[in-house]
């Protein structure tokens, strides 16, 4: 039988456990399903022999939730949750959010901001000769020193804020039990130091890293802090990424190369594990946690993605390295899913960060590192990516024979650029997946029409959007089905003004002929290319000028005019 891991002192005392190897802190609801960080990593570490416990969104002004679970004999390992704390608790427009889908009963309020510091602290207060460990999106993304939308100021790396003793960054099951086997054998974390994909800090130079402007110079200059961010963003390569370390006053913060990513055979082993599906039912007395309705019956079957898009922070956290699972592990996981009580015949997605960016790779990639010099998507699909949907569409052809299974959908994104690259088996994806795997409305992502707003967004132009819905129309047409194309949009991105923003608009009143509902304004989130020119008004990779708008009011009305059914002409730009 499947059993949850603990989050209460009696639940340890059912297993027989007294005490604990690892006590895993998160600001999430505690839903033991493999697309929360805290699940998967809780999994891993109790597959590799250890007791494992969970302590969910704490209580961080009383002791009484952190030493709920006692001391671990290991290590604390704390993550602020799916998504970065100050995402989770405010709006692009900086404004307190309502609601949490993360928390039980959708309260907000129930994960303090900056949670990966919160809770580090916190635990340094009760647990003094503990190791603490953080990782997960918002310690990976804030690894260096960072431009912080929230307080509109450079902050340190928020290792020496969090005061925790290692940091690990990006997907982190490989480094966490390599940690974790390091400190079961009496090592310590200094014996930690040389593993693959960790920031720790020295009062000593590390003799071998390249050294990025320090954190004093990146406050201080915005041209200092262009650079360092290129540097780091270059070295995120587990095949030629170097060391780093960037001095913060006295102290040297440095990061190992990245970790290499994952075999398929570990892949599948991890997605293979024990996970009930389901919330913990400490929190489910709390209340539903909303977050879990979308990936119940969802299914992730790779990682990564060579998008590159600038807004995203998947290329630093999962790597630009794409790997996937077997089919038959897949299938497997398929097969669990049909057996559980409330399943209705639907398994709601089957992707990655990309959808259709299963089954392929660039050997070259794999076997000399990422190129410096390329993208492998902009501004066109590289040839050495040799895209090819057939192992994709064979995937979702046999997910669709399994008894009891009546849909699978596609609800992860797809690059319409790679469907119209693939000249063997893109009509034919598109065909099984207007057929099969979506209900009405096929979700894309062009984000903007202006060419150069485009550019700066590492996004192909807007003319394969164009020739992807016109293909798609005809399919459609053919197969005598009423569906639709949603797009999604970002206002306000950098390089976009009033000038691109009536583009935009002039896009979506004259080739959609609807209102867009899927709009978003532009959120600088933590170690993003974008976000390095909206703090700089740099592009970092060619030093350009780049045209930022900051205004709070200008921004919106970006966002506003899109979605309102007034003309451009009529819109009030100028008195903003
Ligand atoms: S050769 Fe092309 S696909 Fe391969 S890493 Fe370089 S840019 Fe990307």
């Amino acid at each position: 039988m499947k059993m949850f891991l603990p989050m209460t002192k009696k639940e340890m005392n059912n297993l027989g456990w007294e005490e604990l190897d690892v006590i895993l802190v998160t600001g999430d609801a505690y839903v033991d399903h493999p697309s929360f960080g805290v699940a998967l990593i809780a999994r891993v570490l109790e597959d590799s022999g250890l007791r494992v416990g969970v302590i969910s969104q704490p209580d961080w002004r009383t002791a009484d939730d952190i030493t709920r679970l006692g001391k671990p004999k290991l290590f604390f390992g704390i993550t602020a949750g799916n998504v970065d704390s100050m995402v989770a608790n405010y709006t692009a427009s900086r404004r307190k959010r309502r609601t949490d889908d993360y928390t039980p009963g959708g309260y907000a309020g129930k994960r303090p901001d900056r949670a990966t510091i919160v809770y580090s602290n916190l635990v340094k207060k009760y647990f003094k000769d503990v190791p603490v460990i953080i990782g997960g999106i918002e310690a990976s993304l804030r690894r260096f020193a960072h431009y912080d939308w929230w307080s509109d100021s450079v902050r340190r790396s928020i290792l020496l804020d969090s005061k925790a003793d290692l940091l690990v960054y990006g997907m982190a099951e490989r480094t966490i039990v390599q940690i974790a086997e390091i400190l079961r054998k009496g090592g310590s974390i200094q014996d930690c130091y040389g593993l693959r994909g960790v920031v720790y800090w020295t009062s000593k130079i590390p003799e071998d890293a390249l050294i990025l402007p320090s954190f004093e110079e990146v406050k201080l200059d915005k041209r200092k802090y262009a650079e360092a961010f290129k540097k780091f963003y270059l070295e995120n390569d587990p095949i030629t990424g170097e060391k780093l370390t960037q001095l913060h006053g006295t102290q040297w913060v440095v990061q190992n190369p990245p970790q290499y990513p994952l075999t398929q055979k570990e892949l599948d082993h991890i997605y293979g594990l024990n996970y009930t599906r389901k919330v913990h039912p400490e929190c489910l007395k709390k209340g539903h946690v909303k977050a879990i309705e979308t990936v119940k019956f969802s299914i992730t079957s790779h990682r990564g993605c060579y998008g590159g898009c600038a807004f995203c922070a998947i290329t630093l956290h999962q790597g630009k390295i794409v790997t996937w699972r077997s089919k038959e592990s897949v299938i497997e996981e398929a097969k669990k899913i049909t057996k559980m009580d409330d399943f209705k015949g639907i398994i709601s997605d089957v992707g990655g960060p990309t959808a259709n960016m299963y089954g392929y790779e660039c050997d070259k990639k794999l076997k000399h590192g990422t190129c410096r010099d390329k993208l492998c998507l902009f501004p066109e699909v590289c040839p050495s990516l040799r895209v090819n949907h057939s192992k994709y569409i064979e995937l979702l052809e046999e997910l669709r024979k399994i008894p009891k299974v009546r849909k699978v959908f596609v609800s992860s994104g797809i690059r319409h650029d790679l469907v119209l690259e693939d000249k063997k088996y893109g009509e034919f994806f598109l065909i099984k997946l207007s057929e099969h795997h979506i209900s009405g409305q096929l979700k894309l992502a062009p984000e903007h029409s202006d060419s150069r707003v485009l550019k700066l967004m590492r996004k192909p132009d807007i003319s394969k959007f164009r020739r992807f819905k016109s293909e798609f129309q005809k399919i459609n047409k053919r197969l005598r089905k009423k569906q639709y194309i949603i797009v999604y949009l970002i206002a306000a991105h950098p390089g976009s003004g009033e000038r691109e923003a009536k583009n935009l608009k002039n896009f979506v009143k004259a080739e959609l002929k609807y209102r867009p509902q899927q709009v978003q304004i532009f959120t600088p989130t933590p170690s993003t290319i974008s976000t390095t020119m909206y703090y700089t008004g740099l592009d970092p990779f060619t030093n350009e000028k780049v045209f930022v708008e900051k205004s709070e009011r200008k921004r919106r009305w970006q966002k506003d005019i899109l979605l309102s059914e007034k003309n451009i002409s009529d819109s009030k730009f100028k008195k903003l």
